[in-house]
């Protein structure tokens, strides 16, 4: 097509590139989903259904995009780790974003019925998404281990919560009052002795989150690609799979 007179306003379109040779971390995150988990009844404190929805959602994106080496998710969020040498869009800012955060919202609506089959969607649910541009290593770690510990951190408080909600017959104001103030240790006591559980015995996907990675040998995209509940604070992950940060 020819240029019309009008073209020149494509010139008010600026170019928006993520610097080079650095890590881009893409963290989505629901919206408002405290109401959407209300409104479509999630079990609380967590909705085995709705995380395993978000990580099927993100096992899509890892699939379909390549350069993510590595992605984890908690509760309403995700963030994807885009190897550092990407040259995904020519490392566009906008494109990136709005193509990754577009994509997994239509995987999680696409795939809701599988996970809920008795419970039609009643609106369609979004994701705000951001990315961060990180120089090197240790703040990819760090920043792991920050959302890991967040996991954690919430998943204590929101067992307890619950349970002396659920199990205790309080009100949610007279619970978070309760726990108001305390640390860990007092709530791993309140858990064993008035509701007789283990936070040890909770399961690894509610305590540590979800680890997507990629498998290097095989080489076929979605074989290769894993959901993992484990550590990632410690050396061990990353000892073992030296190709992430590489
Ligand atoms: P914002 O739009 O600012 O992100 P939000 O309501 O989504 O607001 P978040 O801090 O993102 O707030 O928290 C997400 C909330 O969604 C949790 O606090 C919880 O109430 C709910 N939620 C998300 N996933 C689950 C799940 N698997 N099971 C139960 N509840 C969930
Ligand atoms: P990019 O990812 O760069 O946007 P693209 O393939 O989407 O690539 P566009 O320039 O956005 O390229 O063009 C959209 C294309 O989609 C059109 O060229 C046409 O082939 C197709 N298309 C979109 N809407 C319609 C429609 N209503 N009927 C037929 N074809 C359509
Ligand atoms: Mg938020
Ligand atoms: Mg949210
Ligand atoms: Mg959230
Ligand atoms: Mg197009």
């Amino acid at each position: 097509m020819a240029n019309s007179k009008y073209a020149y306003v494509r010139n008010y379109e600026l170019p928006d590139p993520l610097l080079p040779g650095c890590f881009l971390m893409c963290r989505l995150d629901g919206h408002s989903f405290h109401r959407f988990s209300e409104v479509h009844g999630f079990t609380k404190p967590n909705d085995e259904r709705a995380l395993q929805l978000m990580d099927h959602a993100a096992t899509d994106v890892v699939s379909e995009y390549k350069d993510i080496v590595l992605a984890f998710g908690e509760s309403d969020e995700f963030s994807f780790l885009l190897r550092k040498s990407t040259n995904l869009y020519n490392r566009r800012h906008a494109k990136i974003l709005t193509t990754l955060t577009s994509y997994f919202t239509s995987c999680y609506v696409f795939h809701w019925p599988r996970y809920f089959p008795n419970t039609p969607m009643q609106y369609p649910p979004s994701f705000d998404g951001r990315i961060i541009v990180y120089p090197d290593e240790r703040s990819i770690r760090d920043y792991f281990a920050w959302r890991q510990a967040d996991t954690h951190i919430n998943n204590l408080y929101n067992t307890v919560f619950w349970a002396l909600v659920q199990e205790g017959g309080k009100t949610t104001t007279e619970a978070h009052a309760t726990l108001r103030g305390t640390v860990s240790a007092t709530k791993h006591e309140i858990l064993f002795k008035q509701f007789n559980t283990n936070y040890n015995d909770i399961s690894p996907r509610f305590k540590k989150g979800s680890i997507i990675v990629r498998q290097v040998k095989g080489g076929r995209a979605k074989i290769g690609i894993t959901v993992l509940h484990c550590d990632i604070i410690g050396d061990e992950f990353w000892t073992e799979r030296p190709y992430i940060l590489s």
